[in-house]
Parts: C-alpha cells; sequence; structure tokens
C-alpha cells in the first residue's frame, strides 16, 4: 500500500470559529490571522494506492461556485491542486476507483463532482465509486440551520443520484477500518489505516490541526462540542496505546502527527510530512 497526501489548495476560514471558546488573545500567538480574522488552512486530501486501486479521501473544495463564494475563504478555484496532486502521482481523475468522503461539508466534497462544458454536473471521477455515510448523506439532505451554509446542494444533490454511491454501513471492500465520530456532525466516517505496519487515522475534522490537540480547541462549527471533546479523548487515547498516526485534515504546515501525554494533557509529540512517518 502507498500513502501520499494530495494538498487540494489552502484557505481560509474564521480564526474564533476555528477554536470555538478559546480566545484570539491565546490562539493568536499560535496562528496569525489576516484583517478579517481568518487563518490558513489547507485542504488535505489522501490518496491510497494498492495493487489494484487508486482510492482518494476527501476532495477539497473544487471550483463550481462564484469568485463572490471563494473569496469569503480565499479560495483559488483555477489552482487545480487536486489534479496537479494526481499528476503527481502519475494519476488522471479517470484512475481514480474510489472516492471516499468523510462527510459532505464543501470544503470536503468539493471537488468530486464539477461542470461539464455545458454547465452540466457531472462526477470529476467518472470511473469511481463513490462511498458515504447513509446516516450522513440523509442528515446533509434535510439539513439543519447551523450546517445549512456547509452543506451546498450543488454537491449535495448530484453525489446523492450517483450510479456508483455505496453506502459503508452497508458493507464495503475498502483497505481499511472505518470509525464513525458525531461531534462535528452526525456520522462523521475516518479511514483507520494500516500501512506497512503503522496505524494511521485520517482526522478530518475530529483533529483539523495540529493546533487542536488541546482539549477546549473545539472549533464552533462542530454541532456537539461536548461529544467532540470525548471522541477525541478516546481516538487520542487509543492513538497512544496503538502508537496511531493522525493525519491532519486542515493543517497548512504538517501532513501527520503524533501525540505524548505530559501531566495529563495531551502534546503533540512530533508533526511534518506523512512520508517522515512510514
Ligand atoms: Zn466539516
Amino acid at each position: 500500500m502507498k500513502l501520499n497526501i494530495i494538498n487540494a489548495g489552502h484557505f481560509r476560514l474564521d480564526g474564533g470559529s476555528m477554536f470555538g471558546i478559546v480566545p484570539k488573545s491565546i490562539w493568536g500567538k499560535a496562528c496569525p490571522s489576516d484583517i478579517d480574522n481568518r487563518i490558513e488552512l489547507a485542504a488535505n486530501c489522501l490518496l491510497i494506492q494498492t495493487d489494484d486501486r487508486n482510492i482518494i479521501i476527501d476532495t477539497g473544495l473544487g471550483n463550481k461556485q462564484n469568485e463572490k463564494f471563494f473569496g469569503h475563504y480565499n479560495w483559488d478555484k483555477n489552482s487545480l491542486g487536486l489534479e496537479k496532486g494526481l499528476w503527481n502521482n502519475g494519476l488522471t481523475p479517470n484512475d481514480i476507483t474510489d472516492v471516499f468522503h468523510t462527510h459532505l461539508h464543501f470544503d470536503h466534497c468539493g471537488g468530486a463532482i464539477k461542470r461539464d462544458e455545458n454547465d452540466s454536473l457531472i462526477p470529476t471521477f467518472p470511473n469511481a465509486t463513490y462511498w458515504l455515510s447513509k446516516k450522513h448523506l440523509e442528515w446533509a439532505l434535510n439539513p439543519n440551520d447551523k450546517e445549512k451554509g456547509s452543506f451546498l446542494k450543488e454537491n449535495i444533490s448530484p453525489i446523492s443520484t450517483l450510479d456508483s454511491l455505496k453506502f459503508v454501513e452497508e458493507g464495503h471492500d475498502l483497505p481499511f477500518e472505518i470509525i464513525t465520530v458525531n461531534g462535528h456532525t452526525e456520522s462523521q466516517i475516518l479511514p483507520l489505516i494500516n500501512c506497512n505496519g503503522h496505524k494511521l487515522i485520517f482526522a478530518a475534522d475530529l483533529l483539523p490541526t495540529t493546533s487542536h490537540i488541546p482539549m477546549p480547541y473545539v472549533m464552533s462549527y462542530d454541532i456537539n462540542p461536548l461529544l467532540t471533546i470525548e471522541e477525541k479523548k478516546k481516538w487520542f487515547e487509543t492513538a497512544l496505546i496503538e502508537e496511531c498516526i493522525f493525519i491532519l485534515g486542515h493543517d497548512p504546515y504538517s501532513e501527520c502527527c503524533t501525540l505524548r501525554i505530559e501531566n495529563g494533557k495531551y502534546k503533540m509529540n512530533d508533526a511534518g510530512k506523512i512520508k517522515d512517518f512510514i
């Protein structure tokens, strides 16, 4: 098995929203913000290659929305980060066999659907099976008022009607285990990968950056912050016992990190590129 991080591009979100109750006088030291109080983030995707499969985990923001929408997030829709990342690995979108979405917030699934020359919405990866949590799709199709702005219909409708859509709850043959967490959104699904003796968790929005390691650092986007804290504790403890590496969904500087515990508090042990860890 081969693992490579594909950075689909960089974007920015409000620093206050990213750190919940933590005041800017504290988070601002580690994460500089721009004039609009936004901090730099990456849309990190993961390419998993086995003998017969090329699997992409999450697909970034894509390029379907207009300049005004992307302006809020400082996203360069022409950056082609996902495609370039595939080219760097000798692949095109046609070579992708499986697309796995941790969840359907626009910064995780926007790249899965594109506009063709007639402005129709079509799958970016025409030969791929698309994998989702059925429970999460139902949640996204009937969005609550808090998350409505993250579940864009130009993503959700075409994905939900794909012939190649499969639900992990109905069984799967993917080469990894699946963890379900519910604090950030209903049924976020995270791959737990066993790669050549190393265990890795693609942490998506359970642990978006290394700055989110301390327990109170929970995004205000989360639907149930106390549950996120419970889930962080559970998976941080497991990671320590089983020597797991976390792959970070949004860290602009580090692809992965490991943890240690010091005086009862979790701290970053090491962080860097995936090739430094496996
Ligand atoms: Zn999310």
